[in-house]
């Protein structure tokens, strides 16, 4: 799985403060496939349907605070916790920690959004994610990393 990577098309994106820089980024239709990304432009591909640690992330979840979800469920809380949670079982990319969400800015750090006048024309090929040193926790380090993160996110 690792050493597949995954077509994506390029888009314009431009941070507040008037940075321009492209960035991949899944088309608005692709349920369950996300970009995760980190600064200096590394990115990486994930399928939530495949992946099974999505699924274990949801569960720790539910472990930590176990109305969460359920209190949450349709809002955007809900995804948006999931999200954190399993962002933070991501192998790091060459400059750092992947996070899924709005791509950083090379030149400032803020997140970007997308420049509407661009239109996709050009593609690059995203590796997909990986898990290496998540998969080789144990149970408590696990849940220490997801109570960390769901503190965060609720706080
Ligand atoms: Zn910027």
């Amino acid at each position: 799985m690792a050493t597949q990577s995954v077509r994506c098309p390029i888009f314009g994106f431009r941070c507040n403060r008037g940075h321009v820089f492209d960035a991949p980024k899944m088309g608005d239709f692709e349920w369950g496939e996300f970009l995760a990304y980190g600064a200096l432009q590394s990115v990486a591909f994930i399928n939530s349907w495949i992946d099974p640690v999505w699924n274990e992330a949801a569960s720790l979840v539910d472990e930590v605070s176990p109305d969460l979800r359920s209190r949450s469920r349709g809002s955007s809380v809900e995804g948006d916790i999931v999200q954190a949670v399993y962002s933070a079982t991501l192998d790091p990319g060459p400059a750092g920690p992947l996070a899924i969400g709005p791509p950083p800015c090379p030149v400032c750090g803020l997140k970007g959004v997308v420049d509407q006048e661009s239109t996709p024309n050009r593609w690059q090929d995203v590796p997909h994610a990986s898990h290496t040193a998540w998969l080789s926790m144990d149970r408590g380090a696990k849940l220490g990393i997801v109570s960390e993160v769901v503190a965060r996110a609720t706080t």
